[in-house]
């Protein structure tokens, strides 16, 4: 990179080098996880979403100033209208700077997408999974179907794509359940993270109750499996550990028990063209107007506004009565 392209680089007032962008592409779903939406969610109109070549456009525009890693989110990104043109205009920033194209999924809609992903250079995509019970999945996203997911998962690795199980801890629902989800990851040579629950809008049901730290899934998993902490990083927050029965990876994605915002290099865009510095807090600036208007310089001005003022860290706290921050997580893009 040249000087002038390093004077553009994203860095926040912490002096954070910013070069994740978690981009939603929908708030849209066709599972309805009862941690992360409402059971009546009301979605936004289609009108104020960016279009597919805004979202292209605004991505083109960050890899300019340094974004090295983009991943698709939502949502599910999967159900977004045009999604197979979209990826494809996607990948071909990778010739421009951009080295990881990826995306999180609930997997039921990978069958139809799978070789298109890795025709346009996705190389991993992380799967959401929270048990592997047909039942219990079926009532944690009222109504899901298991089999979908694992079809999707296995279309995925026919096209080539590392997997990687993204599963959120819940008390009173999983939480007997790490030990074999480790296990059946392990027979697929998949990659585990285990995620904390976040106070991210209203549910039904008080979130304190399911709250589990994954201090207690660690000690779970400890009692079955050798993890031995690794020095294996993604872009992510996960802190990795060698399974060494598997040969795999348990991943701990701990916003709750373990903070770890100090290391934060990421921005987040929602659907509209809203963007937040922080997942937990309502700092933000809007870009779908300022692209519209075309002004020389105003995108760069706003992303610079919003870098400014990027929280330093969350305040989450999950005894609150009220969530962090109103908005869910298919809003903010999680
Ligand atoms: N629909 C896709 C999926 O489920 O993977 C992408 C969007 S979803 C919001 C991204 C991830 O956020 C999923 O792994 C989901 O389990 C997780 N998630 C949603 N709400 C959450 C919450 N309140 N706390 C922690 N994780 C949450
Ligand atoms: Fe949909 Fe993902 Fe939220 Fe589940 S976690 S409701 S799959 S956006």
């Amino acid at each position: 990179m040249d000087d002038s392209a390093q004077a553009t680089r994203l860095v926040d007032g912490c002096g954070r080098r910013i070069d994740y962008v978690r981009l939603s592409l929908t708030d849209r779903c066709n599972l309805r996880c009862h941690y992360c939406m409402a059971e009546s969610m009301t979605f936004l109109p289609r009108r104020d979403l960016l279009t597919l070549e805004e979202i292209a456009e605004l991505a083109r525009h960050l890899v300019g100033r340094g974004v090295r890693t983009i991943r698709l989110t939502g949502g599910e990104p999967l159900v977004r209208r045009g999604f197979g043109n979209l990826i494809k205009a996607l990948g071909a920033l990778q010739s421009e700077g951009l080295e990881e194209l990826t995306l999180t999924t609930n997997g039921t809609a990978l069958p139809k997408f799978a070789a298109q992903l890795a025709e346009a250079g996705v190389r991993r995509v992380n799967v959401s999974l929270d048990t592997l019970d047909a039942e219990r999945f079926c009532a944690i996203t009222r109504g899901g179907k298991i089999a979908e997911v694992f079809a999707g998962i296995e279309a995925a690795r026919d096209a080539g794509l590392a997997v990687k199980i993204n599963m959120v801890a819940l008390r009173g629902t999983n939480d007997g359940e790490f030990a074999r989800m480790l296990a059946w990851c392990g027979e697929r040579g998949l990659d585990l993270s285990l995620i904390e629950t976040m106070p991210l809008g209203e549910i039904e049901g008080q979130r304190e109750d399911s709250f589990l730290s994954l201090t207690e899934a660690r000690a779970a998993l400890e009692r079955q499996f050798t993890l031995v902490p690794s020095l294996h990083r993604t872009a992510g927050p996960s802190r990795y550990c060698d399974v060494v029965e598997t040969g795999t990876r348990v991943g701990f994605i701990t916003p709750l028990s373990a903070n770890f915002c100090s290391a934060c290099n990421r921005i987040r865009i929602a659907a509209t063209g809203t963007v937040y510095g922080c997942l937990g807090h309502d700092q933000h600036v809007e870009l779908r107007e300022i692209m519209r208007s075309g002004q020389d310089g105003a995108l760069d001005a706003a992303l610079d506004t919003l870098l400014a003022g990027k929280p330093a860290r969350h305040d989450f706290d999950i005894a609150r009565a009220e969530p962090a921050v109103a908005r869910h997580m298919s809003v903010t893009g999680g």
